[in-house]
C-alpha cells in the first residue's frame, strides 16, 4: 500500500474468480441486493462499477504523473460527445472481456446480454459527437495528455419511434438506470454570469459588468481509458444549478414560487441536448448554454493553469484549446474577458494570449448551419462579450484597411458583425480570427473553405489553413462492433491492427486465398444472420438474411439524399412489376436515422420511406426481392449492429455539401463496399481503395457550382427522363402509397425538387446513380469480383484510423508529448 495511490483490493484482481468477487462485492456493497433478488439491471450496474475501480486506478496514476510533469496538454470543447454503451469498451481497454465473461458465467450471467442492459449515453446527436468521442479514445490510447469539456445533459437528443411511418419524439432519459461511469466533482464547480448591465469605465475596454444573474456549473469526469495501456484522460461534464444562497434567501422571504422558479431556470440549461445537426434554432436557451459550457470550461483550464505557472504569456506554451465546431467560439470572447477583465492582464498582451491559444475545426459549408446570434439578443445575455467582440472587431477591421485600402466590400465580407436588422454576431468568424489554426475534416472540404467560405480569411492569414481529414476509432469500429471478423483479421495477420490499422495491408497477400475468402464470407453472412434477428426485434418483420444489404444509416438530411435513394426504390419497384426477374438477387435496403424535430422535409422523407417499405411488404409480387426497413431510434449501439451486416455502402450526398462523413468509413473498415458521390471523405476513400473498387457516381463540386451559376432547372430533367417522372408521380400524386390518408401528405418532397428547384441536385444525379447502384447489384452475383472489392476496403482503409487523425493535429497544431506511464504498469 502506497498511501494515497493504493488501489482497491478488487482492482487489483486479475483472474475470473477474482472479478468475480468485486461484482459480488458491489453488488452488495453499492446496490444493496444478493444475488438472488438481483435484477439484470443490478448485476450490469455492479459489473460496471467493478470495471470503474480499475479504470479509476489508472486516472489517479496518469493525472498525477502529467501534474508532476507539468504536461503540455489538450483541451477540447465540444458540446456533443457519442460514446455509446461503454462497458465492453471499458473492460476491452482493461484486456477484461473474457475474464469479465469467463466471471459473469459462473454467475450464470451473460456479458452481452447484460450489455444490453446499458442505455447508450445521451450526449450526441450524430457524426459531430461521434468524431469527438473517436478522438478522445485515440488520444487516450496514444498516451497524449487531454481533457474534453462538454456538457452533462440530463436528456439527450431524443428516443425516435415511428407511428404510422411519422417520426415521435420521446424523451431521451439515458440516465434513468444510473450512470456508472462520470465522477461527481463538487470541488470542481464555477460561477457563470449572465444578463446584467455594464457600467462605463475609461474606455470601452474596461467597462464593467454588474448586476449578473449567477449559475453554478459542476464538473462530472467521464474516464476515457487508453485501449490496453496505463493512460487514463477524462472528459468533464458540467451540470447547472442555483447559487446557493438563492433558494434560502427568498424562500425565507416567502418567495417560495420565487426560488422554484429561478432554480428551474438555472438547471434547465444542462437539461437537454439540442436534437439539432446541422439547423440551428432554440435561440436563447442555446445561447446561454454555449456560454455556460464555455465559461466553466475556461475558467477550470485556468485555475489548473494557475496551479503550475505564474506568467499568463506561458498559457499558449502548455495549452492548446480546441474548438470542435462553432457552438464554443464564444471562449475567444470569454478568455478575452477573463484575462482582462479578471487577471488584469492588458488586452494587447490578451489578445496575443488568446489567438496563440485556440484552434478551431470546422464541420460544415452550409449556410444555414453557420451559427450567428442576433445582436439584441447578444446584447441582453452577454453584453460584456458583445462590447469585447466589437472591439476585437475594430481593431480587426483597421488591419483589413491596411492590408486592402478602401476596399468596402473586404470589409463587410470579413466583419465579426453581419449588417442587416438586426445585425448578426458572426460566431465563425470570431472563431477564424481568435484562432492560430483553422481545418476542415477531408481534403475537399479544406480546400472549399479557403476557395469559399473563409476565401477573404484565407488571403489574409493563409498560414493559418489547414486540413486534418477525420478518423474512426478501430477498437470500437472493428474490435468491438464486429468480432466475427475481427477474429478472421486477427487469425491471418496477427492484432497489431487494432493499434496501427495501416497494418490490414497484409490482407492484400490474401486477396486469392481461398480459405481466407470463405472465412472472410462466413464472417459477413453471420453478421447479417443476427441482424435479420434484430429486424424481427426491432420492426416485427421477416426478411431474407442472405439478401444483399443496402444501408443508408445517418441523420435524415436533404443534402444527405435519403430521397434519392427512395425515389430509386419506386424505380426499381416498377421495374419488378414489369418484369419479376429485373434483380439478379433479392436486396435489403435498409435506412436509419433521425430528423430533426423541426425539420419538415426531412420528416417527410421518413414518412415516405415508410410508406414505400409498407406497399412493398404487402405487395407479394415483389417483396421476396426486393425489402425495405427503417430501424428506429439511430446512434451509435444501433450502427455497431448494423454496420458489421451491411454490404453496400450509401455515401450519396451532394458534391460539396458532406464535410467528410465517418460513416463511410466505418462501413468500409466492415467491407461493405461504397456506392458513392464524389464528396468529403468518400473522395479519400477511392483514392486509397482505388477508385475501380468503389461505385461513384453523380455531378462533382465544380460542375455543381457551375449549374447554379447557369441556372439549373429540374422540370427539364423531369421532361427527358420517363422511369424518374413515373416513380416520382406515382409516389407523390397517386394514393397507393398512403390509401386513406390525406393526398397531399407528399406533396412537400415533390416541392422541393420541382417548384422549389432541387436545392441538392436529387434529381440531376438520378439517372446515374440508378445505373451505378444497379451496376452494382449486379456485380454482387459474382461472387469473387464482389469479395475483392469488399476486402480491399477493409485492406486499404488504414489511413482513416482516428489514430492516424491524431497524429496529425498533434504534429501540427497541438505539438503534444506521449506520457510514458510504462514504468506504472502493474
Ligand atoms: C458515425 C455516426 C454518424 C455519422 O454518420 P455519417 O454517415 O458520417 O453522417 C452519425 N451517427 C452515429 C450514431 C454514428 O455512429
Amino acid at each position: 500500500m502506497t498511501g494515497q495511490l493504493s488501489p482497491s483490493v478488487f482492482a487489483q484482481a486479475k483472474t475470473a474468480s477474482g472479478f468475480r468477487d468485486a461484482i459480488l462485492f458491489y453488488l452488495r456493497a453499492h446496490l444493496a441486493r444478493t444475488p438472488k433478488g438481483a435484477s439484470l439491471r443490478d448485476w450490469w450496474m455492479a459489473t460496471a462499477l467493478a470495471v470503474r475501480d480499475r479504470i479509476v486506478e489508472r486516472l489517479l496514476r496518469t493525472q498525477d504523473a502529467y501534474k508532476r510533469r507539468r504536461v503540455r496538454s489538450l483541451y477540447y470543447l465540444s458540446m456533443e460527445y457519442f460514446p455509446g454503451k461503454l462497458l465492453k469498451s471499458y473492460l476491452a481497454s482493461e484486456g477484461l472481456l473474457e475474464t469479465a465473461a469467463e466471471a459473469l458465467e459462473t454467475l450464470g450471467l451473460d456479458l452481452d446480454r447484460l450489455s444490453e442492459e446499458e442505455r447508450d449515453m445521451g450526449l450526441g446527436n450524430g457524426g459531430l459527437g461521434r468524431l469527438a468521442w473517436c478522438l478522445m479514445e485515440s488520444l487516450a490510447t496514444l498516451g497524449y495528455p487531454a481533457i474534453g469539456y462538454g456538457i452533462y445533459y440530463e436528456f439527450g437528443a431524443f428516443r425516435q419511434r415511428f407511428e404510422n411511418g411519422h417520426q415521435i419524439e420521446e424523451p431521451d432519459e439515458w440516465r434513468e438506470r444510473g450512470d456508472p461511469w462520470t465522477i461527481l466533482r463538487p470541488s470542481r464547480s464555477h460561477k457563470v454570469p449572465l444578463y446584467g448591465r455594464l457600467e462605463q469605465g475609461q474606455q470601452t475596454r474596461n467597462s464593467r459588468w454588474v448586476h449578473t444573474k449567477e449559475i453554478i456549473g459542476i464538473g462530472h469526469d467521464l474516464p476515457v481509458p487508453g485501449h490496453r495501456n496505463p493512460t487514463v484522460n477524462f472528459v468533464r461534464l458540467w451540470s447547472s444549478h442555483p447559487p446557493e444562497e438563492l433558494d434560502l434567501e427568498a424562500f425565507n422571504q416567502g418567495g417560495y414560487f420565487e426560488a422554484v422558479r429561478e432554480k428551474t431556470f438555472c438547471e434547465t440549461i444542462s437539461k437537454i441536448l439540442y436534437p439539432n445537426d446541422k439547423t440551428e434554432s432554440g435561440k436563447e436557451l442555446r445561447l446561454v448554454q454555449q456560454y455556460f459550457f464555455v465559461s466553466c470550461s475556461l475558467q477550470d483550464i485556468l485555475r489548473r493553469f494557475r496551479r503550475l505557472h505564474e506568467e499568463w504569456e506561458v498559457l499558449p506554451d502548455v495549452a492548446t484549446i480546441q474548438l470542435n465546431d462553432t457552438h464554443p467560439a464564444l471562449a475567444v470572447a470569454e478568455l478575452m474577458r477573463l484575462l482582462v477583465d479578471r487577471e488584469g492582464v492588458s488586452w494587447e498582451k490578451a489578445w496575443q494570449i488568446t489567438t496563440r491559444t485556440f484552434a478551431y475545426t470546422n464541420h460544415t459549408l452550409l449556410p444555414e448551419a453557420l451559427e450567428k446570434w442576433s445582436v439584441p439578443l447578444f446584447e441582453k445575455v452577454l453584453p460584456r462579450h458583445l462590447e469585447i467582440i466589437y472591439e476585437i472587431n475594430h481593431h480587426f477591421l483597421q488591419e483589413v484597411e491596411k492590408r486592402w485600402p478602401g476596399v468596402v466590400e473586404r470589409k463587410r465580407n470579413l466583419s465579426l458583425i453581419e449588417e442587416g436588422s438586426p445585425k448578426m454576431v458572426r460566431m465563425a468568424h470570431l472563431a477564424v480570427l481568435g484562432s492560430f489554426a483553422v481545418n476542415g475534416v477531408s481534403a475537399l472540404h479544406s480546400r472549399l473553405l479557403c476557395d469559399r467560405l473563409f476565401r477573404d480569411f484565407h488571403l489574409m492569414f493563409p498560414e493559418r489553413f489547414h486540413n486534418k481529414t477525420n478518423g474512426i476509432s478501430p477498437r470500437s469500429w472493428l474490435l468491438l462492433a464486429n468480432p466475427p471478423l475481427a477474429k478472421v483479421i486477427t487469425a491471418a495477420i496477427g492484432d497489431r491492427w487494432v493499434h496501427d490499422l495501416e497494418e490490414l495491408r497484409q490482407l492484400e497477400g490474401l486477396l486469392e486465398d481461398p480459405g481466407f475468402q470463405e472465412a472472410f464470407w462466413k464472417a459477413k453472412e453471420q453478421n447479417k444472420k443476427e441482424l435479420a434477428k434484430l429486424i424481427g426485434r426491432l420492426c416485427g418483420v421477416r426478411v431474407d438474411e442472405h439478401a444483399t444489404v443496402d444501408v443508408q444509416i445517418k441523420r435524415i438530411h436533404e443534402y444527405k439524399r435519403q430521397h434519392l435513394n427512395l425515389l430509386h426504390i419506386v424505380a426499381l419497384y416498377r421495374k419488378l412489376l414489369e418484369n419479376p426477374d429485373y434483380l439478379p438477387h433479392p436486396v435489403l435496403i435498409l435506412f436509419a436515422g433521425k430528423a430533426a424535430p423541426g425539420y419538415e422535409i426531412a420528416k417527410c422523407i421518413i414518412k415516405a420511406i415508410h410508406a414505400v417499405a409498407h406497399k412493398i411488404e404487402r405487395d407479394p409480387r415483389v417483396r421476396e426481392k426486393l425489402r425495405v426497413v427503417f430501424l428506429p431510434d439511430y446512434g451509435v449501439s444501433l450502427a455497431q449492429k448494423i454496420i458489421p451486416a451491411a454490404e453496400i455502402s450509401e455515401q450519396i450526398s451532394t458534391a460539396g455539401r458532406e464535410a467528410s462523413g465517418t460513416g463511410n468509413m466505418k462501413l468500409a473498415l466492415n467491407g461493405a463496399v461504397t456506392l458513392g458521390t464524389w464528396d468529403g471523405a468518400n473522395i479519400e476513400i477511392a483514392e486509397e481503395v482505388g477508385q475501380e473498387n468503389l461505385f461513384l457516381f453523380g455531378l462533382r463540386a465544380e460542375r455543381i457550382a457551375e449549374l447554379i451559376q447557369e441556372g439549373y432547372s429540374p422540370w427539364d430533367v423531369y421532361g427527358k427522363n420517363p422511369p424518374l417522372r413515373e416513380a416520382l408521380d406515382w409516389l407523390t400524386l397517386s394514393p397507393d402509397f398512403l390509401p386513406g390518408e390525406p393526398a397531399d401528405r407528399l406533396v412537400p418532397l415533390r416541392e422541393t425538387l420541382l417548384e422549389k428547384g432541387d436545392p441538392f441536385f436529387v434529381m440531376a444525379d438520378f439517372d446515374a446513380y440508378a445505373q451505378t447502384r444497379e451496376e452494382a447489384f449486379r456485380v454482387y452475383v459474382d461472387r469473387k469480383s464482389w469479395i475483392t472489392k469488399s476486402l480491399l476496403h477493409v485492406a486499404r482503409i488504414g489511413k482513416f484510423s482516428s489514430d492516424r487523425t491524431v497524429q496529425e493535429y498533434v504534429q501540427h497544431i497541438w505539438r503534444l508529448r506521449p506520457v510514458s506511464l510504462s514504468a506504472l504498469r502493474t
